[in-house]
């Protein structure tokens, strides 16, 4: 299925979800595409992310809509095989901490005003509606969301990567730090730290954390409020949870192979960042991350650390996604955003329609980075 001569040519620089993703919608409406990235796909942020799907709590209703339509799509990947073990919606379990039962019910008022699936629970209440959990870690109250899931983020990139290959795509692994390249104020391409270039008729910045440093040399600014963070894997442990949970002292979700994800952000001040750009945490802090989300386990088995990787989680400076094209350099487009795996079927979906087509999503509209200007 290699493309025509006439198709339009778009290079996308960024091996996660989002460039992976768009890379695939192009594909499919007929473009050529090449997917260059640094190291390795999945490298960053979505090789270590909770990837809870979610549009739980409050925000701007754009984004709230933008989330359930990123919900839905992973719905719709969903029935076509429910048996994924990469791809669950067994619900969302959060709770606050001790004293905090009022923020709980605000909380579940507001999901409810904006017809978001929510229930205020008991404790005792939490195991007729979902399996696995010690109610005795919940101190006053709970939200149960039913429609919420979770994804294993390396699986999907793998599963998005057959169609891109079998479609034709082109993958540059171990391109370093590429850079968009401009004449005459318009995007021409890519060019990668080894001095290799790619000619296109549209680039997609799809860098991460790495976003605003990306643009920067074209002049333009968006500002980033990445924050460093750490995801855990456990080892394997027999357990029945289904659902995601967002708790005071950790954030825990079901992962392929009978494992768990751990997740949250009270260790950080544990986390040192070294000369070289990677980061350390004592082992002991990692276990006692481990050790919290045991208690919240029905039976409350040892959890033991696999594996733990820590990193920038890709936050724009005004906490909002930042999606389309630049103003500055036409042709260029970036994908910068919070909540990169709840949005990223549905964000590879719109951007590659304005892509391949000039017409400016609706839903894209308060996104864009000329905001910023
Ligand atoms: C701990 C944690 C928990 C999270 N929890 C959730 C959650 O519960 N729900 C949710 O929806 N989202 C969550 N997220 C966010 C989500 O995982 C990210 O938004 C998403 O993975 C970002 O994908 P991306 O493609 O934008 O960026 P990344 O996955 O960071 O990928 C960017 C890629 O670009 C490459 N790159 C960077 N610069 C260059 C360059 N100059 N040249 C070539 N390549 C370059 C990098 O190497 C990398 O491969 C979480 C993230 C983290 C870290």
């Amino acid at each position: 299925m290699s493309s025509t001569a006439s198709s339009k040519r778009v290079a996308v620089i960024g091996g996660g979800i989002l460039g992976v993703s768009a890379a695939v919608h192009l594909l499919r409406q007929g473009a050529s595409v090449v997917l260059l990235t640094e190291r390795g796909l999945a490298s960053e942020a979505t090789g270590r992310s909770l990837s809870w799907l979610n549009s739980a709590g409050e925000r701007s209703t754009p984004y709230h809509l933008l989330r359930l339509a990123g919900v839905d799509r992973y719905r719709t990947l969903f029935a076509s095989d429910p048996g994924r073990e990469w791809l669950q919606f067994g619900g969302g379990l959060m709770w606050n901490a001790a004293g905090q039962h009022a923020v709980t019910e605000s909380r579940h008022a507001y999901e409810k005003s904006v017809g978001y699936d929510s229930k205020l629970l008991a404790p005792e209440e939490i195991a007729a509606v979902t399996p696995g959990i010690d109610s005795s870690a919940v101190p006053e109250n709970a939200i149960f969301n039913p429609g919420e899931g979770w994804v294993s983020l390396p699986d999907l990139v793998d599963f998005l990567m057959e169609e891109f290959h079998a479609r034709g795509g082109q993958l540059v692994l171990n391109a370093g730090k590429a850079s968009v390249t401009v004449e005459d104020g318009r995007t021409t391409g890519v060019g990668t730290a080894a001095g290799e270039t790619y000619a296109a008729d549209a680039v997609l910045v799809a860098c991460g954390a790495a976003t605003p440093a990306v643009v920067a040399p074209l002049g333009v600014h968006i500002p980033n409020g990445s924050p460093v963070s750490m995801l855990v894997l456990t080892k394997p442990v027999d357990h029945d949870v289904r659902a995601v949970m967002n708790t005071p002292r950790a954030a825990v979700r079901p992962n392929p192979g009978n494992t768990f994800a751990l997740d949250h952000d009270w260790y950080e001040e544990h986390i040192t960042g070294h000369a070289d750009g990677s980061f350390s945490i004592p082992d002991d802090v990692v276990q006692e991350l481990a050790d919290e989300a045991s208690r919240l386990i029905a039976g409350n088995p040892e959890l033991k650390p696999a594996s733990w990787k820590i990193g920038y989680k890709p936050i724009p400076g005004d906490g909002e996604p930042v999606f389309g094209e630049l103003d500055q350099v036409p042709g260029c487009f970036v994908a910068f955003t919070h909540s990169g795996a709840t949005l990223g079927l549905i964000a590879g979906e719109l951007l590659s329609g304005e892509i391949m087509t000039g017409n400016k999503h609706p839903m894209l509209a308060t996104f864009r980075p000329g905001r910023f200007s």
